[in-house]
């Protein structure tokens, strides 16, 4: 089994362990591959909750190293990332993906650039428009991710509803677009195991659009090593609710 979508201590809101713990635990659990995506920093660090640009070199070595220690487990390096059409155009992902230690971007829109508004983002909008809005920002900034070509695989692609109550037809269709771009692209849709635990994370009505032979992933999300732990024991259960069939 592997493990994906597992954090660090960098990002300020993960338990404060040294990686290695997190592969010691892999190991013990008996995992064959362990997938690093912590919070991807940005130039000029604009936004809160990941590391900062500085540690990103530190992260990556930190990772190599133990990539080279353990052979008993395989060890990826990766980065989970908003898409932003300002650092697309300046060239940061490219930049990313120059580099030779991340394997692979994960695409995890926690937030959005306001559209035609380069470095304005949706946390500052009010909360009442947000409610209203907040899933066809991320919505939208997640088909143009897809579209980019920079990413593996749709992290939590659920979560936009976060703020959502009833299920409507516009959030039946922009599920649709999300689910129809990433078979396109032949991304993964992930299955997140941090989300399932949250009423308002985890939405069976996405999931339901979701053909059965649609690609998927299961994300771990830990942030720590007791929920990389407890997810791995409780996968089995939770994966249920994502196939509704
Ligand atoms: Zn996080
Ligand atoms: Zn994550």
């Amino acid at each position: 089994m592997e493990i994906f979508h597992v954090h660090t201590y960098r990002c300020g809101h993960a338990e404060n362990v040294p990686d290695e713990e997190y592969v010691k635990k892999a190991v013990s659990l008996g995992a064959d591959e362990i997938w690093f995506t912590d919070h991807a920093p940005f130039p000029g660090d604009p936004f809160g909750s990941r590391m900062n640009y500085a540690q990103l070199d530190e992260y990556l070595s930190t990772l190599f190293s133990l990539k080279q220690k353990y052979t008993e487990i395989r060890i990826h390096i990766g980065l989970e990332a908003e898409y932003f059409p300002g650092f697309d155009k300046s060239g940061y992902y490219d930049y990313l993906r120059s580099l030779d230690k991340p394997e692979i971007l994960l695409l995890g829109q926690h937030m959005a650039e306001m559209p035609g508004t380069p470095h304005a983002y949706s946390f500052s909008e009010s909360r009442e428009y947000l409610d209203e809005n907040e899933y066809r920002l991320l919505g939208n900034a997640i088909l143009q991710g897809i579209r980019s070509g920079h990413f593996y695989a749709v992290a939590h692609p659920d979560r936009i509803f976060r703020r959502c109550n009833e299920w409507t037809e516009d959030m039946e269709n922009i599920s649709i677009k999300i689910i129809q771009a990433a078979a396109d692209a032949g991304m993964p849709l992930e299955m997140n195991l941090s989300s399932v635990e949250s009423p308002e994370l985890y939405r069976k009505e996405f999931w339901r659009l979701v053909p059965e032979n649609a690609k998927r992933i299961t994300g771990f999300d830990a942030h720590s090593v007791d929920q990389m732990e407890y997810r791995f024991n409780e996968a089995a259960v939770r994966l249920r609710e994502f196939r509704p069939f």
